[in-house]
């Protein structure tokens, strides 16, 4: 089976990798350069974790998402710890009922471990940086940051050592669903048996008639020094995805030489436009600010840098794989897709190979408990 995959994000080469490793004749067409700025999965790093609030769905597959990824360093030229750091990650919990509560209900049910920190002493000595007023418990797990660029860099390098061809700067103008013909902007065309579209925020330019509503949203990014005084705490400090209450904080400490990552999902916006990449100072404070309350001495943070991209929001959040003729389209982002790149390309191999799509997709939706999520 010929199979062309368009999209050299982390969805597009994990699924490349995955097909390569079965047998299958793969070809990645991307329109930049791997890693490409513009894509959703290019940055230093991205968060890893189990944590999942109220989609149990998803929180049951991050064994085997934590398992993918290991099985690709693997396979990758450098050792382990240039892909991956191991932080540790933390929610904490303000209210019965949030975020934390639902994720440890899911981590009880898989089987996952997980230390409970309960009193303020507790809380004060393992994580100094955080005010602790308004939290009852902090919940600490597996996880940390995947070096989401060199991932990328090195995948595109093993894929092309191992005969898959990754062609850069080709952008796809066109599909011809029925007969798998893939139209490029130079005017030359491929065909395959199956093209697999991981277009990310491209995806419904390419496939305009795909009756699922996906709408690219707007993420803004921070890069900061910690306090000075607290730079050592900062060191021995967790990755957090939530801090309690309605919120949706996000970040890591200080990994590989690189500042500490602070995000506010709830400072993204929807934009159809998918073009306003120019993160403002104001804004940069505004995130900063966010944070006040949560984080000791939010003055003394020092703005690095900060970004804004986009990411491919589908309903609920959940991850969808679409047959149209000899199209698989995958949209497996909705904010939460790097940390589930290597199991989601398996996936999609999987689904070429075996022609059941409609399987695969289901499992990939997070099945019946998938859930709604925040996208983080
Ligand atoms: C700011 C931000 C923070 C995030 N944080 C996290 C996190 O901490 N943890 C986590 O798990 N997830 C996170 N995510 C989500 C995660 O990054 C995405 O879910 C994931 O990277 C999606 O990968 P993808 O391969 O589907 O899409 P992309 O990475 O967007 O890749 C799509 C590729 O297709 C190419 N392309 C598009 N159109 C065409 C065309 N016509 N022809 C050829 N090529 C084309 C693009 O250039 C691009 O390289 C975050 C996302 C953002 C934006």
């Amino acid at each position: 089976m010929k199979t062309i995959v368009i999209g050299g994000g982390i969805v597009g080469l994990c699924t490349a990798w995955a097909l390569r490793k079965q047998g299958v004749d793969v070809t990645v067409i991307e329109a930049g350069r791997v890693p490409c700025a513009t894509a959703a999965s290019s940055d230093h790093h991205r968060l890893t974790r189990p944590f999942y609030g109220a989609a149990h769905g998803y929180a049951a597959r991050m064994p085997a998402a934590f398992d993918a990824f290991e099985t690709l360093f693997e396979d990758l030229p450098a050792p382990r710890g240039r892909y991956y750091v191991e932080t540790g990650m933390v929610v904490t919990s303000r209210e019965r009922g949030d975020y934390a509560d639902l994720s440890r209900q899911s981590l009880d049910r898989i089987g996952e471990p997980y230390t409970l920190l309960e009193t303020e002493a507790e809380i004060a000595q393992r994580l100094p940086m955080l005010e602790p007023e308004g939290i009852t418990y902090a919940m600490l797990a597996r996880g940390g940051a995947l070096m989401a660029d060199t991932i990328l860099r090195d995948l595109a390098f093993l894929l092309r050592s191992t005969g898959v061809p990754v062609v850069e700067l080709s952008p796809v103008t066109r599909l011809d669903t029925a007969e798998g013909i893939v139209h490029l902007a130079s005017g030359d065309s491929l065909r395959a048996d199956r093209v697999i579209l991981c277009a990310g925020t491209g995806l419904s330019a390419l496939l305009p008639g795909l009756n699922i509503p996906l709408t690219p949203r707007r993420t803004l990014i921070v890069y900061a020094d910690p306090p000075a005084d607290l730079a050592d705490a900062w060191a021995q400090a967790p990755g957090w995805i939530d801090l309690g209450g309605p919120t949706d904080y996000w970040g890591l400490p200080p990994v590989a030489g690189l500042p500490l990552k602070l995000g506010n999902g709830l400072m993204g916006r929807d934009d159809p436009d998918d073009s306003d990449r120019q993160i403002t100072r104001d804004e940069m404070i505004a995130l900063r600010e966010s944070y006040r309350g949560l984080f000791r001495d939010i003055d003394g943070f020092r703005l690095r840098w900060g970004q804004a991209n986009y990411w491919m929001k589908a309903p609920e959040h959940r991850f969808i794989l679409r047959r149209e003729g000899r199209v698989l389209a995958a949209s497996a982002d909705s904010g939460h897709g790097f940390k589930f790149g290597a199991l989601s390309g398996i996936d999609i191999a999987e689904a070429v190979v075996s022609d059941d799509v409609d399987g695969v997709a289901a499992r990939m939706a997070g099945g019946d408990d998938g859930g709604d999520l925040v996208g983080r």
